[in-house]
């Protein structure tokens, strides 16, 4: 059997999960960056009142304007 000290030990075990982390954290950004950037599904509105613009969800009709408060 190998004679290992604690601190050896300490040392294994913690860049061993440091490893899996490392390991695991390249594989879900690998993964992301082949799928590609999804575009949030935003379109943008004009206020009917103080025309600034902002943006609402895609499927969403009725909405109020962030600037004025006012329903569009
Ligand atoms: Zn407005």
């Amino acid at each position: 059997m190998i004679k290992v000290s604690w601190g050896t030990f300490f040392l294994i075990y913690l860049f061993g999960y440091l490893f899996i982390l490392f390991t695991l954290w390249l594989f879900s950004h690998l993964r992301q960056k082949k799928r590609g950037h999804s575009l949030p599904q935003n379109r943008v509105k004009v206020c009917e009142f103080c025309l600034s613009p902002y943006q609402i969800p895609k499927h969403e009709t009725l909405s109020r304007c962030p600037v004025c408060k006012s329903m569009n």
